[in-house]
C-alpha cells in the first residue's frame, strides 16, 4: 500500500490520484490531506513519528507531495514536477506523460485552432505535458482531421439510450439490464422513453437533428416491433430532413437478425455497429458474451448484403488471458471483412467489474510491461493496412498499459457524433436511463444533468428526468 500525503498540494489530489495510479498500477494507493498529523503524535503507516521535515521521503510506501513539489508553481508545473519524481522513482515512462484528463485532443485542437501547425501542436504537447513523441502526433493528426470532421452541418444531437443487452458482460461499467432477468420491464421502458422524446420533441420543435445515436446497451435486444416503434416515434417527433448520420448500435451478434436490420435500414440508419472485441471463441465465452467469431462473420455479411454502407466495430485489449498474439488474430480475422471502421478500446476495468471478474476466477491479460503497448500496435497497424486512419480518441481511469481508445475510419466514414461527444463542441440531448445531457454554452461553458440508472426508478421517476433536462436547457 502506497499512502500519498498531500497537506496543502490538496489541490493537486485528483491529478496525483491519476499519476501515482498510472505509475502504480493495481496497487492500493491511500490518501491523506493531513500533514500535520505527525506533529499531533500520531503515526503514519511505516513512519517514525519523526516530524515530517525530517522524514526520509524515498520510504517505498509514502509520498508526500510538498516535499517533491513546489507549491508555487503554476498546477501544470507541478503535474510535471509529480511526473518527474515518479518517473525516477519507479524508473518508468508514460505513455501521455504528465496528462491527467480524458480529452488529449482538446488541447491539441485548441492549439491548432489557435493557429498552430499540426508538427508545432505535437511538440508543444511533447513540450507542456512530457507526452511522447508517438502520442503527441497521434493526437494533434486526430485534431486536425476532427476539425475537418466538425464542419458538417449544424443542429440538434440526440442521443438515445436503450439500457439493456441480451446478458451482461463480465466487464461491462455501462448501464446494462440484461433481457433474460429484465426483459419484463422493456415495454415500460420504452413508454418513459417515449415521454422524454415527446419533451425534447417539443422543447427543440422546429430545430433539425444533426445526428442521432442509438446506444445503450444494446438497441438491437429489442425485438423487431419494439425497435420498429421507437424508430418511428423518432421520425414521428423530430425533423430529420437534413440529418448528417443516423447510428444505431446493433453491438451484439447474438442481438441482430435479419427483420432487426430491414427495420434499422428501412427507417433511414445509416451507420451501424457489429462489436466482435475479439475473435477468440475462448475469450468470448470467458467474458460472458453469447456469441462466437463465426456468428460475428455471419451478422456482419447479412448486413452488408442488406445494403449497409457504413458498419463499425469494436475491439478490446486486453481482455481476460489474451496476449498480443491473439489480438493480432483478431486483426487479421477483422481485415478480412474489411469494415468501415474499427474503434480500438484498451480495456478499462472499474472496481465493481473487476470484483466480479475476480469471484468468477477470471484473471486480466498478462500486465507484463510492454504488453497493453503492443496490442495497441498490432491494432493500429491493422487499422492502417485496412485503410482506415484515426479520427477521435479519448482516455479512461484504469486502462490497461495506461493507453487511450482510438477509432479509425475510412475517409468520410467518421463518425461525427463520436467527435462530438469527445470534443464537447456542441450540445447532446440525451434520453433514457443512465445518459448524461450536457447543454455547451457560447462561451464554451458546459453544463450536465444525468438519468438515473436503474431502470425501475427511471421508469418511476420519469417526470423528475424531464424536469431536470427543461432546467438545463430553460
Ligand atoms: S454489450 Fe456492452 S453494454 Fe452490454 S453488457 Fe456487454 S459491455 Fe455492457
Amino acid at each position: 500500500m502506497i499512502k500519498v500525503i498531500t497537506g496543502k498540494l490538496d489541490n493537486l489530489e485528483y491529478d496525483a490520484r491519476a499519476l501515482i495510479g498510472a505509475f502504480y498500477p493495481g496497487e492500493e494507493i491511500e490518501y491523506d490531506s493531513d500533514f500535520d498529523k505527525q506533529s499531533r503524535g500520531e503515526r503514519l503507516p511505516g513512519g517514525d513519528g519523526k516530524a515530517p521535515e525530517s522524514r526520509d521521503t524515498s520510504e517505498e510506501n509514502i509520498i508526500i507531495l510538498e516535499k517533491i513539489i513546489d507549491a508555487k508553481l503554476p498546477k501544470n508545473e507541478q503535474r510535471k514536477q509529480l511526473y518527474r519524481f515518479l518517473a525516477q522513482r519507479t524508473g518508468k515512462q508514460l505513455p501521455w506523460g504528465a496528462l491527467t484528463g480524458v480529452r488529449p485532443t482538446k488541447l491539441a485542437m485548441n492549439a491548432i485552432r489557435s493557429g498552430m501547425t499540426e508538427a508545432d501542436t505535437a511538440k508543444m504537447m511533447q513540450a507542456e505535458y512530457l507526452v511522447s513523441e508517438e502520442k503527441a502526433k497521434l493526437a494533434a493528426e486526430i485534431a486536425e482531421r476532427e476539425i475537418t470532421i466538425l464542419k458538417k452541418g449544424r443542429g440538434l444531437n440526440l442521443y438515445i439510450g436503450i439500457a439493456f443487452c441480451p446478458t451482461t458482460c463480465l466487464y461491462c461499467s455501462f448501464t446494462s439490464f440484461s433481457t433474460e432477468k429484465w426483459g419484463r420491464l422493456v415495454d415500460d421502458y420504452l413508454e418513459a422513453l417515449f415521454k422524454e422524446i415527446d419533451w425534447a420533441a417539443k422543447r427543440f420543435a422546429g430545430e433539425p437533428v444533426r445526428t442521432v445515436y442509438i446506444g445503450g446497451g444494446t438497441p438491437t435486444s429489442l425485438d423487431a416491433a419494439q425497435l420498429r416503434r421507437l424508430l418511428q416515434k423518432i421520425r414521428d417527433s423530430f425533423d430529420l430532413s437534413d440529418l448528417q448520420e443516423y447510428t444505431v448500435e446493433a453491438g451484439r451478434p447474438d442481438s441482430i437478425d435479419r427483420e432487426k436490420l430491414e427495420t434499422l435500414k428501412n427507417y433511414g440508419v445509416s451507420r451501424i455497429s457489429i462489436n466482435p472485441q475479439t475473435m477468440n471463441d475462448k475469450t468470448l465465452r470467458l467474458i460472458g458474451r453469447n456469441h462466437s467469431a463465426a456468428e460475428v462473420r455471419e451478422k456482419y455479411v447479412l448486413a452488408k448484403e442488406l445494403g449497409f454502407e457504413n458498419i463499425n466495430m469494436d475491439i478490446i485489449l486486453g481482455l481476460p488471458g489474451e496476449t498480443a498474439k491473439d489480438v493480432e488474430e483478431t486483426v487479421r480475422q477483422i481485415k478480412e471483412l474489411e469494415p468501415d471502421s474499427l474503434t480500438v478500446h484498451a480495456l478499462a476495468i472499474k472496481r465493481a467489474s473487476r470484483l466480479k471478474m475476480e469471484s468468477e476466477g477470471v484473471t486480466m491479460a498478462k500486465s507484463l510491461p510492454g504488453t497493453a503497448q503492443k496490442m495497441m500496435e498490432a491494432a493500429s497497424a491493422g487499422a492502417a493496412q485496412m485503410g482506415l486512419l484515426p479520427y477521435y480518441m479519448y482516455r479512461q481511469k484504469n486502462m490497461a498499459g495506461n493507453l487511450e481508445n482510438v477509432g479509425y475510419a475510412k475517409e468520410g466514414k467518421e463518425g461525427l457524433y463520436n467527435v462530438i461527444i469527445i470534443e464537447e463542441t456542441d450540445s447532446i440531448v440525451a434520453l433514457g436511463a443512465g445518459t448524461v445531457t450536457k447543454r455547451v454554452f457560447e462561451n464554451g461553458e458546459i453544463k450536465r444533468c444525468d438519468c438515473v440508472k436503474n431502470i425501475e426508478e427511471y421508469i418511476s421517476r420519469i417526470d423528475e428526468m424531464i424536469d431536470r433536462k427543461e432546467k438545463l436547457f430553460q
